[in-house]
Order: structure tokens, then C-alpha cells, then sequence
């Protein structure tokens, strides 16, 4: 079966997401959309995932429980978690490898975390999109040690990516690659090149998204699929 998957998405927590792009309204708008795979991927952090998974449950939707994180060589990297406590552990050792940078709300926007309801929690003060001290390739192995699935975000990007950044895709054991425009012309280590929304506002949602083909829609089976490089068709 070919299924809709869309995992790359931010939320209010991240500084240049909407403030009222809650967890909850980017699950009921991927629902309505017919996603069956969703992630929410905030830079560095992982403090709105458990309202994400709230809302997945009552989407009927699949939630993988990522954040996007930023390498030392500011290389964005999408790290997706089955389990929500996997994701918040990981998402307090990234936010201990930020720089203590209090974030300008006037100049990139508030950090939100909040509630099932879309309630304000609290506040992140510490600048949540600025690169952390991990370089890419540690932040790899961390993420495939804690069995996360690991993809190199937008790799056609001229910003924030691997090619962009490094200069080539080093020779690593990702679990997909991410691109705004495939195909993509560079070597990608025969991998599956995967599309995601990359949303930051409610209008985003879906704007890029694609489908795999997989024996259910199960985590288990995503994994499957991207290792045994299944097909992937792309929706824009
Ligand atoms: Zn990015
Ligand atoms: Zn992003």
C-alpha cells in the first residue's frame, strides 16, 4: 500500500513558526489532508511533542516524534523518534549543546510551548535555532545509537544543508535523505530521497509531501521500506 507521509514540520515552539501554528491544529490539518505518517521536527527542541501525541491519538494519525537539529557546522538534520520519551531525552541533550544565547523575540519570533489545547506553557528563552556544538557526524551516531530514524534535511538547499554546507553527503548510514526538488543531482548513496512539508505556518502543511510504498502503516514498516528502498511517489 502507498502511503501519504509528510515528516518534516515545525510549530510555535520554533522561533520562526507561526505563533498560532499549535501541535494540534498542524495534526488536524494533515488529517484532512489524508497524511497517515506525520512529524513535528522543531528546531532543537522536543517540548511540544507531548502535545503532539495528543493529537495524533485523536487524529488517528501516526505520530514520529522528531526535532530538526542544527550541527555545529550548521547542517540541519531531521532525527525521528517512535517513542515520545526517547524524543524528550534526546531533546534535553540537544538543548544542552545550544550556546546559553537568549532568543530576541523581536527580531525571530516567540518560542511557544504549549498544550493539547493550544494554552501557553511556557516560554524557551534560550535561542532555539542557532547550531549546537555537536558536529554532524556525532549528531548522526547519537541519533542512530538511540534508534531514531536519521535523514539530512533539504539537501538541495543552498542553506542549512549537507551539500550546501559541507560540500558533499559524507558516507554515513542515514535512514532516508530529505530534498525540496527531487531528484536531486548528486550522489545519494542510493538512498530514498524523501519531500516534507517543512511547515511553518497552518498554510504550509502538506505543501510538499509524498507517499511509500509499505506493507502497513506501522513505525516498523517505514523503517522497512526506507531500508529496503521501497518506491516513493511525490505530491506537491
Ligand atoms: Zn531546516
Ligand atoms: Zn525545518
Amino acid at each position: 500500500m502507498l502511503v501519504p507521509i509528510d515528516l518534516h514540520n515545525h510549530s510555535c515552539l520554533s522561533p520562526c513558526g507561526d505563533d498560532d501554528f499549535t501541535p494540534s491544529l498542524l495534526a488536524v490539518e494533515a488529517m484532512e489532508q489524508g497524511i497517515e505518517i506525520l512529524a513535528l521536527t522543531d528546531h532543537n527542541c522536543a517540548r511540544n511533542l507531548p502535545a503532539f501525541a495528543e493529537a495524533c491519538e485523536l487524529c488517528c494519525i501516526l505520530p514520529l516524534f522528531g526535532l530538526e537539529v542544527t550541527t555545529s557546522e550548521e547542517v540541519h538534520v531531521l532525527t525521528l523518534f517512535p517513542k515520545l520519551e526517547d524524543a524528550l531525552e534526546f531533546g534535553s541533550f540537544v538543548e544542552f549543546l545550544l550556546s546559553p544565547i537568549k532568543n530576541d523575540r523581536r527580531l525571530f519570533g516567540r518560542q511557544l510551548v504549549v498544550n493539547l489545547e493550544g494554552e501557553v506553557q511556557e516560554e524557551v528563552e534560550t535561542m532555539l535555532a542557532f547550531a549546537t556544538s555537536l558536529p554532524f557526524s556525532d549528531v548522526v551516531e547519537e541519533a542512530l545509537s538511540r534508534d531514531a530514524l536519521v535523514i539530512p534535511a533539504h539537501i538541495d538547499r543552498f542553506a542549512n544543508s549537507a551539500l550546501a554546507n559541507l560540500g558533499f553527503l559524507p558516507d554515513l548510514p542515514y535512514s532516508a535523505l530529505e530534498a525540496i526538488h527531487p531528484p536531486v543531482h548528486a550522489d545519494t548513496h542510493d538512498l530514498v530521497v524523501l519531500t516534507g512539508s517543512d511547515a511553518h505556518t497552518l498554510e504550509q502543511v502538506g505543501r510538499r509531501t509524498c507517499s511509500l510504498e509499505m506493507h502497513d502503516c506501522s513505525y516498523e514498516s517505514l523503517k522497512n521500506a526506507l531500508a529496503k528502498r521501497n518506491e516513493v511517489s511525490y505530491r506537491s
